[in-house]
């Protein structure tokens, strides 16, 4: 059993709406995730029966106070006054076995007074998507929202076509967003502004509530926490896909997965997703898109800090600016431990920005790349370098790049300089037509595909013979160039 909290209830409404969710004909488990239940607390698993009833919103779990949470949001850099959960209900929230507390929210769980056109449901592909790529994102430690369960509803949901429908159990630090201050600082008294950011200091950056002007040392907080972020994601290929401001978290957590990818072949402009048609969302933008959300908070807080006018402007800005510096030292971080080398040293980022060219005019794998260059590192025989030169087009140049990284290589410590490295490269991640395969699957009724793909994405750094299968690079005919809201 869950212990539900409520302590975002104890803020004015206009941020919150209670409301239940729309129960569904015929809810089935898929999924879940015993693990963390019980880092939640839950201490005996009751029957899939229940957890069916609870997470696909037909039941409520006892405690449970679903309310729908109001949020506005830049789209596209469009302002959109209100948006809100449109088809989500947070049930409450549970304090971890780290003290920590967690919001379980539900997602596909029928319509809100937030819905405006929308029917509040969830498609299944979008929900097996989010449940393993979130948990993929966990396992090799981005701060992330979690899937506590999947179910599906045995009713269908109409998108391009008739899908079945199902409803995720998200777990997060908080649901709060970018957006959510939008929305409160839209009220003019103030009231839920301060309320919510003060609710945000006690639970997110208690160090902040004593400093000079908490709101401003918030704001440096949350901009050191997403420039973390923004850079871990950068390290892994990833790209978000749909970086407005009501899906950015104050707690710096990669929220609200929808067409989201991992790059495969190495493209700084890369983007998938079918809506982002001017690539305002691609790779390499990522940082800035981050630093430009965080300026619209910065903007929001303003009427709470002490100094007024030109001055507040300017120390808001100021940290804004730090974003940068802040990014580029997380990215030599990521940079070093990817190349096997000291977090000091001063070649990495040259050695990387080279490995980048490499990669993308060689047309080489990003995932890949750096598995072979770790299982190099750990063996450095020809058959490795065999097979690292075999992921490119320009053997020679990538030959010649290998040997500086070996000189730069040698000078470093290289024991712990190998597990470092390991963990900065899995061997696998979710891929997308791996992920699309799953879905295809379960749209016919087998869910193997789903549980055998969760099972390795979330055991990245393993080494077997299921996690090469999967990881494999998809071969021209199965390569997904478009994603999806799917929404
Ligand atoms: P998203 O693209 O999931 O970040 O959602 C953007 C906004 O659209 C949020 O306010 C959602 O709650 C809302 N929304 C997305 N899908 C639906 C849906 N099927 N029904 C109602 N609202 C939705
Ligand atoms: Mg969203």
């Amino acid at each position: 059993m869950l212990t539900f909290e409520h302590q975002f209830a104890t803020l004015p409404e206009p941020l919150w709406v209670a409301c239940m969710p729309t129960s569904v004909a015929e809810p089935s488990l898929i999924a879940f995730n015993d693990a963390l239940a019980t880092h939640l607390g839950m201490q005996a698993r009751p029957e899939d029966a229940v957890l069916a009833e609870w997470f696909s919103g037909n039941q409520l779990p006892p405690g449970a106070e679903p309310k729908a949470l109001g949020y506005a949001g830049h789209q596209f850099g469009n302002f959109v006054p209100q948006l809100g959960d449109g088809r989500a209900l947070l049930l409450g929230e549970v304090i971890d076995q780290l003290e920590v507390r967690r919001d379980i929210q539900l997602k596909g769980s029928g319509r809100t007074p937030f819905s405006r056109g929308g029917d509040g449901r969830s498609p299944l592909g979008p929900v097996l998507r989010e449940y393993l790529v979130s948990e993929f994102m966990a396992a090799v430690g981005v701060p992330t929202t979690r899937a506590l369960a999947a179910v599906s509803t045995g009713e269908r949901v109409v998108r391009q076509m008739v899908e079945p429908g199902a409803v995720l159990t998200r777990v997060a630090s908080s649901h709060i967003r970018v957006g959510t201050f939008q929305f409160a600082a839209l009220r003019r008294d103030g009231t839920a502004l301060k309320a919510l950011a003060d609710h945000v200091i006690t639970r997110h950056y208690p160090e902040a509530a004593n400093a000079e002007d908490p709101y401003l040392t918030l704001l440096e907080a949350v901009t050191a926490r997403q420039a973390a972020l923004v850079a871990h994601w950068m390290s892994l290929g990833f790209i978000h896909g749909v970086m407005n401001t009501d899906n950015c978290s104050i707690a710096g957590e990669t929220i609200d997965y929808g067409p989201c990818a991992f790059m495969e072949q190495f493209d700084p402009q890369k983007v998938y997703s079918s809506i982002d048609q001017r690539g305002r969302y691609a790779f390499n933008n990522q940082p800035a898109i981050a630093q430009w959300n965080l300026a619209r908070f910065a903007e929001t807080l303003l009427p709470l800090m002490r100094e007024e006018g030109d001055s507040v402007v300017e120390q808001a800005t100021e940290i804004i600016r730090r974003f940068e510096p802040l990014f580029d030292a997380e990215q030599q971080r990521f940079y070093a431990d990817k190349l096997g080398l000291a977090s000091e040293s001063t070649q990495a980022a040259t050695l990387m920005e080279r490995l980048k060219t490499q990669m993308h005019q060689g047309w080489m794998d990003m995932t890949a790349t750096f598995d072979a260059l770790t299982q190099f590192a750990a063996s450095p025989n020809d058959e490795q370098r065999d097979a690292l030169l075999k992921l490119t087009t320009q053997p020679d140049e990538l030959a010649a790049w290998l040997e500086n990284w070996q000189a730069a290589q040698a000078a470093s410590q290289q024991n712990e300089r190998l597990d470092a490295m390991r963990r900065a490269n899995p061997v696998i991640i979710p891929r997308n037509h791996r992920i699309q395969e799953v879905i295809d699957a379960a749209y016919e009724g087998d869910f193997t595909p789903f549980h055998t793909l969760l099972a390795v994405v979330t055991q990245p750094f393993d080494d077997s013979f299921e996690a090469r299968r999967l990881a494999a690079p998809a071969t021209e005919s199965e390569q997904v160039l478009r994603t999806f809201c799917g929404t």
